[in-house]
């Protein structure tokens, strides 16, 4: 196992050194023309992006994107019923949705959604995919880094409403700034008895959690509608958490001392990964994802005729990782073996377990 360091493993270039790779091309900012110019890989180091990725006229500020970009919301439950009548599990649902955006007119997608399946709580989940390859990159971070604490601290599941209402997790999640320390993350509604209500309890996922991520999704969905945020942003954080408890119901021999204590389920239990909501990028997004951050700069004209170069933002991030998604629908969901339903690997449905991707500069 590899000695990670948070400051390499979460820093990435400055615009200034961007400028400066050697072979640097200069794109426009048509969604699929840099995609597909990223995809090539190989004929530049690094990218320029001149013009606009947000159209400005739809789009003035990034926290106009996040509120109005298109939502690509998976099929509700019409009921409990039905929910526990379904076979289907998540990531098939996302399978299934995301290979048909392609025809699709809107544009900018600004994440996916889902629902509870009980009628009174109708918060939509929202996630984007830039917080799961973000979620995922802590998580491997937390896996590679013992010392950085990532650790399952409560785990409330022997209660007798357990199977219906799953259970409560309170998850110790390392902070990606070198000077902040770690967050308690409380997930509710986790499934973790594989019944007929294991559907209903995943859907109804919630967090108990604030960092400035989730803050800032508030402030913005305030800002440009005037009310209160009707939506539960499920940040990098709380991915980080999910996976954390997903290994902790897997791998129970793998558990810390102390985690040792907390669960009554002390037999290998893959609920948790088979209803996991969150999208597991594929090495592919990964390095697709590492390139933006690393290689990537927005270049504005100044009124003077100088230029400043700047990293793109989440929102442009996000609207490009959607046009990947467009183009090659298994980039995040090429998880599922066909038939098959292994969930057999550290964070299942995986290809290849996510810790031991190549993370940081391609
Ligand atoms: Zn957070």
């Amino acid at each position: 196992m590899v000695a990670v360091n948070k400051k390499t493993f979460f820093g990435r270039r400055t615009p200034a050194q961007i400028v400066q790779l050697d072979r640097i091309e200069e794109v426009p900012g048509d969604l699929s023309v840099l995609v597909r110019k990223i995809e090539q890989g190989g004929s530049s180091d690094g990218l320029i992006i001149q013009g606009e990725i947000l159209p400005s006229d739809a789009f003035p500020t990034v926290g106009k994107f996040k509120h109005h970009g298109g939502l690509i919301s998976l099929p509700p439950f019409s009921s409990v019923a039905q929910a526990r009548a379904t076979d289907v599990v998540p990531v098939e649902q996302r399978v299934e949705k995301f290979s048909r955006i392609s025809a699709w007119r809107q544009q900018y997608f600004r994440g996916y959604a889902f629902r509870s399946a009980h009628p009174g709580d109708q918060i939509p989940r929202v996630i984007t995919l830039v917080s799961c390859v973000k979620g995922a990159k802590l998580f491997t971070y937390g896996v590679l880094q013992p010392l950085a604490g990532l650790e399952v601290i409560a785990a409330l599941d022997d209660a007798a409403m357990v199977e219906e209402e799953g259970a409560v997790v309170k998850v110790m999640v390392p902070s990606r700034n070198a000077h902040r320390g770690r967050y308690t993350v409380q997930l509710n509604s986790v499934p973790v008895v594989d019944s007929s209500h294991k559907q209903v309890v995943a859907s109804s996922l919630s967090v108990d959690h604030d960092c400035e991520e989730k803050k800032n999704h508030i402030r913005f969905v305030y800002a440009h509608s005037g009310r209160l945020s009707k939506e539960l942003f499920l940040c990098p954080h709380t991915i980080a958490a999910y996976y954390a408890t997903m290994a902790f119901y897997a791998h129970p021999a793998k558990r810390s001392v102390r985690e040792q204590t907390l669960s009554v389920f002390d037999h290998e239990n893959h609920v948790p990964l088979q209803m996991n909501p969150f999208v597991i990028p594929t090495q592919f997004a990964v390095s697709f994802y590492e390139f933006l951050d690393h290689n990537c700069v927005i270049e504005h004209e100044q009124p003077g005729g100088s230029h400043v170069y700047r990293h793109l933002n989440d929102g442009e991030k996000e609207a490009i990782l959607w046009t990947l998604v467009k183009r090659h629908p298994p980039t995040f969901t090429d998880m599922l073996r066909k038939g098959k339903r292994r969930i057999d690997d550290a964070v299942g449905f995986a290809h290849q377990n996510i810790t031991q991707y190549r993370w940081g500069a391609p």
